[in-house]
């Protein structure tokens, strides 16, 4: 008997983990951070993992950690919240799949006991590995990532798992179609069809339909009216925009893992006649992943710790950097495009910035009116004149792509998870809807 049993990702957006179990053979998809009740405790100024040796501890105690059974080393649980449900060493082959590099699929990947894999796309763990390296560890231990690769299925049990790339806002990213005794089920991880790889989510379709079970993201079904994509070309568009009227500098807010369209402004920056100057933490990923004549700050701007570490690790390993001086911006801020750190907002006052000049804010950090750090962002770029201009491109399908997904996969039954509103995906005759709710276990044959 196949069970489909879910310990995140209903009713919100992130923290997906579905746990697919065939006799003693259990398969785990994603393992994303927690978002307690829609409010994040988490959130700055209180800070993940602000207390060593209680990283996994005090999420169980919020509610934002799941209680997956035998899943957790017991060395991340101290006695207030060890209980022999969780503690239990369950026998079988247990192992995780994770979908992408992104928090709310991965973030609790570092607290699985070392009995249990850790499987990830090649893409996902050079990424997740430079990450890593370059000062942004994954919370609790670092697993010991296998590659799963596309085309290569992996057998749990009577389980087998196959990778699936898919196009997302992130490099390495895919969905998995697991084969039971019972049927097929598939899972989009998070996808979109308006980006520069598309075509891979198309595949996806292709790869699964007619699967038993579809459990699909649904983002941006949690908004009315439901926002249009921007597509990820029009976000590049927009920044060779910028720089054709800009004058002075130009600051860009990009997010570091999707590094797919850093590399597309560097391209366009340097078409543009300027030089794209990274902090010194996102100048070592890049430089970790490979990329040639990374630009960062030489010793004449003072940055936070964390970057001058980060480069200094990169450079002891032998990685080298293009380095600009503060004095060289200021002489020629036109020559320039500058990445600033978010949360050192006052180093904004090193940069020649005044009216007149322009943040192009790319999906990077701060997020958005969500995030803690959005207000003192903005009253910053108030104080300095510089005007806030958005540029982005989500990497989630639209509710018109999703739609035309489901119809053309037509599975039996669909799960709509990661949204506010599941009941907002339609189906077309022939598959039945489920709202999946926790403690349930679904059973295959009998969906
Ligand atoms: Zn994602």
């Amino acid at each position: 008997m196949t069970t489909i049993e879910f310990f995140g990702g209903l009713g919100v957006i992130g923290s997906s983990k579905i746990v697919i179990a065939h006799g003693d053979a259990r398969v785990q998809l994603d393992m994303g951070l927690d978002i307690p009740n829609g409010e994040d405790l988490m959130a700055a100024p209180v800070g993940l993992g602000s207390r060593p040796g209680r990283e996994l501890a005090d999420l169980l105690r919020i509610g934002a950690a799941p209680r997956v059974p035998g899943l957790y080393d017991p060395r991340w649980l101290p006695s207030d919240v060890a209980s022999d449900e969780l503690t239990t060493d369950a026998a079988g082959e247990h192992a995780l799949f994770i979908s992408h590099g992104h928090l709310d699929h991965m973030g609790l990947a570092g607290f699985v006991r070392p009995a249990v894999p850790v499987y990830a796309t090649p893409q996902t763990i050079a990424l997740l590995r430079a990450l890593q390296l370059s000062g942004e560890p994954v919370l609790g231990a670092e697993p010991d990532w296998l590659p799963i690769e596309p085309g290569a299925p992996v057998t749990v049990g009577d389980l087998t798992v196959e990778a699936l790339p898919v196009d997302h806002d992130v490099v390495g990213a895919c969905g998995f179609l697991v084969t039971t005794p019972d049927g097929r089920i598939a899972f989009t991880g998070d996808l979109r069809f308006h980006g520069e790889e598309a075509r891979l989510s198309r595949d996806f379709i292709a790869a699964v339909a007619g699967v038993d079970v579809l459990i699909t993201e649904g983002t941006t079904l949690s908004w009315e009216p439901l926002p249009a994509p921007v597509a990820e070309s029009d976000a590049v568009a927009r920044f060779h925009a910028t720089l054709d009227e800009a004058r002075g500098l130009v600051l860009v807010a990009l997010y570091p893992r999707n590094t797919l369209r850093a590399g597309a402004f560097v391209e366009a920056a340097r078409a543009a006649g300027r030089r794209l100057v990274w902090p010194g933490r996102i100048a070592a990923l890049f430089a970790r992943l490979g990329w040639e004549d990374v630009v960062t700050w030489d010793a004449s701007r003072p940055q936070a710790s964390d970057h001058r570490e980060a480069i200094a690790r990169a450079e002891g390993d032998g990685l080298r950097f293009s380095t600009v001086s503060i004095d060289a911006v200021r002489a020629d801020p036109g020559r320039f495009v500058v990445m600033p750190d978010p949360h050192d907002l006052p180093s904004l006052l090193d940069l020649p910035l005044g009216p007149g000049d322009v943040l192009l804010h790319s999906n990077g950090q701060p997020l958005g009116d969500f995030d803690t750090w959005w207000r003192p962002f903005i009253a910053w770029l108030g104080q300095l004149g510089v005007e806030l201009r958005s540029a982005g491109s989500g990497g989630h399908a639209s509710a018109d792509d999703l739609h035309a997904m489901v119809e053309q996969i037509a599975p039996r039954v669909v799960f709509p998870i990661h949204t506010f509103s599941p009941r907002r995906l339609q189906v077309p005759a022939g598959t039945r809807r489920v709202i999946a709710e926790y403690g349930v276990k679904y059973r295959l044959a009998e969906l």
